[in-house]
């Protein structure tokens, strides 16, 4: 099993403007965690996956593929270092699909409650760079995929 739910799309929002750090030339994600949470509070989700394609940071990172509020059941994703072409490559659609599905995956794990992991194959593992993506599967270790199902009541 992986993460078999529910999924439905909303419609899509502006990444909120408050979020732009001008002297970093990225946005802040945090901020825009909140922005999501409010956009889609209202209908009562469970939990909500933000996507955007900006470059994303917290304080004290150089960048993050993405964040994870567990309190708030809020996460977000930027796909934007997950393009070969950002790296000056010529775009491959399957390597950015494997990589998109990795983080979304990664961070809905965080909404389940789980934490990251040390084995550098499992989804949960902290990504520091493109390479511990790549590394890494789309599945969770059996350590982390029993965890996930009790998150999920199974
Ligand atoms: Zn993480
Ligand atoms: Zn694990």
């Amino acid at each position: 099993m992986r993460l078999e739910s529910e999924v439905e799309m909303v419609e899509p929002m502006d990444v909120p403007g408050n979020a732009y750090n001008v002297s970093r030339g990225q946005y802040h994600s945090t901020p825009i965690l909140g922005g999501v949470r409010q956009f889609g509070g209202a209908d009562g989700f469970d939990k909500l996956l933000g996507i955007c394609d900006v470059d994303l940071y917290v304080p004290g990172l150089n960048f993050v593929f993405g964040e994870a509020s567990l309190a708030e059941g809020v996460a977000i994703i930027s796909l934007i270092r997950l393009r070969q072409g950002y790296y000056g490559l010529p775009e491959d659609d399957g390597v950015f699909m494997e990589r998109s599905v990795k983080e979304a995956v990664h961070e809905l794990g965080h909404l389940y409650g789980l934490s990251h992991c040390r084995d550098s194959r499992c989804v949960i593992f902290f990504s520091n760079n493109l390479m511990d993506t790549d590394r890494k599967g789309p599945t969770f270790c059996p350590r982390h995929q029993s965890q996930l199902e009790r998150a999920m009541g199974r």
